[in-house]
């Protein structure tokens, strides 16, 4: 069953994609109207993400020890000393959305070999 992004009731096929380009954006589904207008509404504050789902937060969490070692090594780990764990994984999402973002723009442009 799916189940609406907003309030975790059914899903009743109501749809949001951000901009319609699912090819770009996740495409949430919602209960009702009122559901879809909420989740329509967060997704264009947060640039068509409504959140993260439970495997990427908990993918996340685990990237945390390779940026540790990494930063370790790069004798870089008194500028995080007393950061807490939010800002780190803050650093660890925008790698990641950056680097997903800019893999679906060479996807589209073709500038990715087959
Ligand atoms: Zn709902």
């Amino acid at each position: 069953m799916r189940v609406c992004r907003v309030c975790g009731r059914e899903a009743r096929g109501f749809l949001y994609t951000h901009l319609l380009r699912p090819d770009l954006h996740p495409t949430y589904a919602f209960c009702s109207r009122r559901c879809q207008e909420a989740g329509a509404a967060i997704a264009k504050r947060l640039k068509g993400m409504i959140d993260k789902t439970d495997t990427e937060k908990k993918a996340i969490k685990e990237t945390r020890r390779p940026f540790a070692e990494i930063i370790d090594e790069l004798g870089l780990m008194p500028a995080f000393e007393g950061r807490s764990a939010a800002e780190i994984d803050r650093i660890i999402e925008a790698c990641v959305d950056g680097f997903r973002e800019a893999m679906r723009r060479l996807a589209l442009n073709d500038e990715i070999p087959w």
